[in-house]
């Protein structure tokens, strides 16, 4: 197919599909789609070889947000019946965080609700930083705290966060839409602000949301153009209680061309798969892996995740290997334009940033057949709301964590 052979050829030398190309991409066909994921994974081995990132979340504030995100169960006025608490102290969250690295996690993602962090809220996620570092050798820390205001980002690199998360979640023209709280340039700006001071950037979208093909190729190329190290790509878990309850129109095959188009749009960054994984790729999930090379290991924020230990298995049988601190995630041009950007005195703002960190870590029968009957396996986009636990363990709870 030229279309893929084209892809291939564009993402090995870290050159911009067009933006034909990449809606192409998402209106292939399903007999076409084994061929659609072998040639993103060409291009996935050529930057990332067959290694897994497993990165751990957790949840330092849950719910009670006085933004109206529609995605989200934690928006105001969410009648999700999710965990509620306010902020853990820093040796519970470390804790939590220890959990996850054990597990085999790389980067704890340290995420609080809220429309913005106070300078306070800083300085308690700052100690918590602190705390994991000293406990945990060679872990990777990224805050998502949602807006930042003028030098709190530089205070979160001060206290040791390797990178900052805030997704883009939608394009520029539906972000109205999806939440009137706060503007897309609100979340541009902060990427922006955590890029400046020299954080790795991490930001992605939510896939699901009613979005057009065009709203998708929109958010991905906006990601490409902020300089995003690492791509989350969520696909929207429509909890009971908030507004997009009802939208269940994601397919496995849907999910796979979604990650396809983001790796070739985004062809030497980390495209992580985020929450909705279990929810929407379910048996897929491992062909999916040869498109992303990271994943959250265990539960999301608000959500259960499969066992860790399925996660690892998982990787394995499909012939990935989890990668270790050791090994650095980005390719050597990227790390490299990474480290001179800690290194450069904070505010430098020598290059553009990117996404934006939401906190969405979360979204036939058989005829006459000689008298035995088969079970009947779920059309593939019927609402799987039994697929949907609302997290009842981990932190925030006295139970263990899932890791
Ligand atoms: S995504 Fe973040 S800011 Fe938006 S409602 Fe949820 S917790 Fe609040």
């Amino acid at each position: 197919m030229d279309l893929l052979n084209t892809l291939v050829e564009k993402g090995l030398r870290r050159e911009l599909p067009t933006r034909e190309e990449a809606l192409a991409v998402l209106a292939t066909s399903d007999d076409e789609l084994l061929d659609v994921v072998a040639a993103a994974g060409k291009v996935r081995r050529q930057w990332f070889g067959r290694r897994v990132k497993l990165n751990y979340l957790v949840n330092l504030k849950s719910g009670l947000c006085p933004e109206d995100c529609s995605y989200c169960s934690q928006r105001l006025g969410s009648k999700a019946e999710i965990l509620k608490y306010t902020w853990l102290k820093p040796d519970e969250a470390s804790q939590a965080a220890a959990a996850g690295v054990a597990g085999g996690a790389k980067r704890v993602c340290l995420v609080a609700s809220g429309r913005g962090p106070t300078d306070r809220d800083v300085e308690r996620v700052g100690r918590t930083i602190e705390a994991i570092k000293e406990q945990n050798e060679g872990v990777e820390v990224c805050a998502c705290l949602g807006l930042l205001s003028d030098g709190q980002a530089e205070r979160l690199r001060e206290a040791g966060a390797d990178a900052y998360n805030h997704n883009l979640n939608t394009s520029e023209g539906t972000y109205g839409e999806i939440t009137t709280t706060h503007t897309y340039a609100d979340r541009v700006d902060t990427v922006q602000k955590a890029h400046a001071a020299g954080l790795s950037a991490c930001s992605g979208l939510i896939a699901g949301m009613g979005e057009t093909d065009e709203d998708l190729v929109d958010v991905v190329y906006a990601l490409r153009e902020l300089g995003s190290d690492s791509v989350p790509v969520n696909f929207l878990i429509p909890f009971e209680g908030t507004p997009l309850a009802k939208e269940w129109n994601l397919t496995p095959q849907r999910c796979l061309r979604i990650l396809a188009m983001v790796r070739f749009v985004c062809p030497d960054v980390e495209v992580r798969i985020a929450g909705g994984r279990e929810v929407h790729l379910r048996s897929m999930q491992p062909l999916a892996l040869n498109i992303a090379n990271s994943i959250f290991l265990g539960d999301y924020l608000t959500s259960e995740g499969q066992a860790g230990k399925a996660d690892l298995e998982m990787i394995a049988d499909a012939g990935f290997v989890v990668e270790g601190t050791d090994t650095p995630t980005l390719p050597r041009h990227r790390a490299d334009a990474v480290e001179a950007a800690a290194a450069a005195p904070a505010g430098c703002g020598s290059h553009a940033a990117a996404g934006c960190g939401s906190h969405a870590g979360e979204g036939g029968g058989c005829g006459p057949c000689g008298g035995h009957t088969v079970p009947e396996a779920p059309a593939v986009t019927e609402a799987r709301t039994d697929l949907v636990a609302v997290r009842r363990r981990g932190a925030g709870t006295d139970l263990a964590p899932n890791a």
